[in-house]
């Protein structure tokens, strides 16, 4: 283990307008089993003029299995992908699966995970998985903000009359980690990269996320400044961390670790966040933090721009159309969300003709599937009446047939991506998608 600052020997000085201090002068030697990880660019994206873009194919290699990307990745937050079985979610054509270290850390404990042989064999999810940090939840949930932190700007509806910018970061933030109260009880507790580092290593994902500092749109200039440069130590940390537990924990599989761009909409922090992070052995990295729609094709072409060429990136929280065409084409390659099977439990279905809501009395008697032509086990066996039915009869399986169709619907968009991007047919794909997705008028309640 090459020498390093010691992580809490670290002062921040940056001011509201200052510049970013400098990069470190010290970063961790490449780990000899990172080989067992691996990231083979395929196709890449054309603009118009035939010139390269961001956008390409690829295959991420991991211990149990490979990821063609770009790819959407199931959400499964608490090692279950809500009311779909994992041999459905394989069905559905998911390639992975990703669970949060957070909710699994406070429920059932990392440890239990570990005595079962880590996340895949404890849910019966034979495929690779994921875990992300904690930051995100421990920042939200756990600091008691819960609304704040979403991805809207300062205009969205709910949310930030509740902040005091720099306020509620600082009250549980320090420089060694977070504390923060468990959403299920009250109970404190303590994460820092050490023991994100040690609660993912337990829960056994073979792509984990280094824990990050998550900053909202409101927090100050200044405190972006801080915030990343806590965050890049913390990413040494991390990976110090990393191959230590990487070493005594052999010969368990090689778990890979991405590192998490913060940077918030500041174009000059999200370039040095990449290239602080990108010149750090991670096997990969996460595009997170505060992104406003408008601004998401633009932060992720940055981002792009300057991580490694040959490592993959993966962008936290997207799902609507719209935004995966616009991650796709600026060089995500895999991303995950939540939505599709949150919006299922309200009855919310996409099609290609945009999103709706099953509840409406329309539906009674409508004997078509969700979505006419659509492959998914849902749409091939049921019809909108019966799930219609089913949700009005407050029956768990409408639930389950929802989220299917919807990870179907997104799962199967991005592969078309995918495959478009082969053919070089992409940007066909886009208008038309897009076009027959946003000219219908979305009933509200699906929302
Ligand atoms: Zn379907």
């Amino acid at each position: 283990m090459p020498e390093t600052d010691s992580p809490l020997d670290v002062t921040t000085t940056a001011s509201a307008t200052g510049a970013p201090p400098s990069a470190p002068s010290t970063v961790a030697e490449p780990h000899p089993r990172q080989s067992a990880f691996g990231f083979d660019v395929g196709t890449r994206l054309k603009n118009a003029d035939g010139s390269p873009s961001l956008g390409r194919t690829g295959t991420i290699r991991t211990p149990h299995g490979d990821i063609r990307t770009p790819a959407f990745i199931a959400v499964g937050t608490k090692a279950t992908v809500k009311a779909v079985l994992p041999e459905a979610v394989s069905d559905l054509g998911a390639q992975a699966v990703l669970a949060n270290a957070y909710h699994l850390y406070l429920q059932p404990g990392a440890e239990i995970l570990d005595a079962a042989g880590g996340l895949g064999a404890f849910m019966n999810w034979p495929g690779p998985t994921f875990t992300d940090s904690g930051g995100f939840q421990v920042m939200s949930l756990g600091s008691g903000f819960k609304k704040v932190i979403d991805m809207q700007g300062s205009t969205a509806a709910g949310g930030d009359d509740q902040v005091a910018p720099g306020k509620e970061r600082l009250a549980n933030v320090d420089e060694d980690g977070v504390w923060f109260k468990s959403h299920l009880n009250g109970d404190r507790h303590r994460f820092s990269p050490e023991i994100s580092m040690g609660v993912q290593h337990q829960i056994g994902a073979d792509i984990m996320f280094a824990f990050d500092e998550l900053t909202t749109l409101h927090n100050s200039r200044g405190y972006q400044v801080e915030s990343l440069e806590r965050t890049r130590r913390w990413a040494e940390r991390c990976i110090i961390e990393h191959f230590r537990l990487t070493d005594e924990r052999e010969p368990k599989p090689y778990q890979a670790l991405f590192g998490v761009i913060q940077g918030a909409q500041y174009e000059d922090l999200r370039r040095k966040a990449c290239r602080d992070l990108g010149d750090m052995p991670f096997d990969g990295f996460g595009i997170g933090g505060a992104l406003e729609k408008e601004n998401l094709g633009t932060i992720v072409g940055w981002c792009s721009e300057e991580l490694p060429e040959d490592k993959p990136r993966h962008l936290l929280g997207i799902s609507e159309p719209d935004d995966i065409f616009t991650a796709i084409e600026n060089g995500a390659d895999t991303f995950d969300c939540v939505s599709p099977t949150r919006v299922a439990r309200n009855s919310a279905f996409y099609t290609a003709n945009g999103r709706f809501n099953l509840s409406g009395r329309r539906y009674r008697a409508d004997f078509t599937p969700l979505q006419d032509g659509c492959s998914c086990y849902t749409c091939t066996h049921y019809t909108r009446a019966y799930i219609h039915h089913l949700f009005k009869a407050k029956e768990l399986v409408s639930h389950t047939l929802i989220s299917i169709h919807n990870e179907y619907f997104v799962v199967s968009l991005v592969d078309r991506a995918r495959e478009a991007i082969e053919n070089g047919t992409f940007a066909d794909l886009k208008a038309s998608t897009l076009a027959a997705y946003y000219a219908g008028a979305p009933d509200p309640q699906g929302l």
